[in-house]
């Protein structure tokens, strides 16, 4: 099993830190965020300790497959009504993908982007406008675009709408997905009927069109489109339909990441992580997380 947590690039070792986080919660997969996931401001990637990271990878037997790149929540390509946000966008995410080739990743994951009220026809036009340009100089990367909640005007909450940009961006091929369990949760997707979203899944987009995964529960109940993550087995989803998903046999090399909230200001991925492994609902783990804070 291939499964992980975001983590965090931060000084003074950048993408060693976060392979040494990864270790930390016996992790061999993880997802990184260049920078600040809110702003655009950026360290010089020939400081990232790169090489230091990649050594340590491969050390301890993690693919640099298994490394995902989350690009920043800013990025918002679907933007009709300003021209600049639309422009930053796509000047961003270019320059994203060479920060991600760079570091040696392989997979970008993407939030489609909101329409702000221009309707959803021609924010996903938008979207596809966007990524032609961004996507100039792709080289072997793959943009996961993710699965969304649905909220406010978040376009690609539908498989469909995902599929539909696949088909009419020009660099299709390099188009893959990043399914989310709290957001597919919250756009109304059944978890309980997981066979029934894959094989859905399979014949609108294609399995092995599915990047990566990102293992949440929700605070919310399903189809409420809110988007607020919930540690494992503490939310609506829980814990039995989560392990079930991490555990399924169609996805077996797919890598899977946490993005679950911090407890008390600790990391919960080290227990989320055993948990799935074992597939025993332990809550008093978080509970000692708390405990060693006190
Ligand atoms: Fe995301
Ligand atoms: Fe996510
Ligand atoms: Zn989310």
């Amino acid at each position: 099993m291939k499964i992980g947590s975001h983590v965090s690039v931060s000084a003074p070792d950048y993408l060693l830190g976060a392979v040494q986080e990864a270790l930390s919660y016996e992790a061999n997969a993880l997802m990184i965020y260049t920078g600040p996931p809110q702003n655009t401001r950026r360290k010089a990637v020939s400081e990232m300790k790169i090489a230091q990271a990649h050594a340590m990878m491969e050390e301890h037997g993690i693919a640099a497959t298994s490394m995902i790149v989350h690009a920043p929540y800013i990025i918002n390509l679907a933007n009709v009504v300003r021209e600049e946000t639309f422009t930053l966008a796509v000047e961003f995410l270019a320059k994203e993908i060479e920060r991600v080739k760079e570091i040696g990743a392989t997979v970008l994951v993407l939030h489609p982007g909101s329409h702000v009220g221009a309707g959803e026809q021609e924010g996903l036009d938008r979207i596809i406008s966007g990524l032609d340009l961004a996507m100039e100089q792709i080289g072997s990367i793959q943009i996961a675009l993710e699965t969304m909640a649905g909220k406010g005007s978040e376009l690609g909450y539908r498989f469909e709408q995902l599929r539909y940009l696949m088909d009419h961006a020009k660099y299709g091929d390099h188009l893959r997905v990043c399914l989310d369990t709290c957001h597919i949760h919250d756009a109304g997707y059944d978890l309980t009927q997981f066979d029934e979203i894959l094989a859905q899944f399979d014949s609108v987009i294609g399995l092995e069109r599915l990047a990566c995964l990102h293992i949440n529960d929700s605070k919310n109940i399903r189809g409420a489109h809110k988007d607020r993550h919930a540690n494992i087995g503490f939310g609506e989803i829980g814990f039995h339909d989560l392990c079930k998903i991490v555990h399924h046999p169609k996805l077996q090399e797919t890598v899977k990441i946490l993005e679950t909230p911090y407890v008390d200001g600790h990391a919960p991925y080290r227990h989320e992580i055993a948990m799935l492994k074992k597939g025993v609902f332990e809550p008093e783990l978080l509970e000692h997380i708390r405990r060693e804070e006190a």
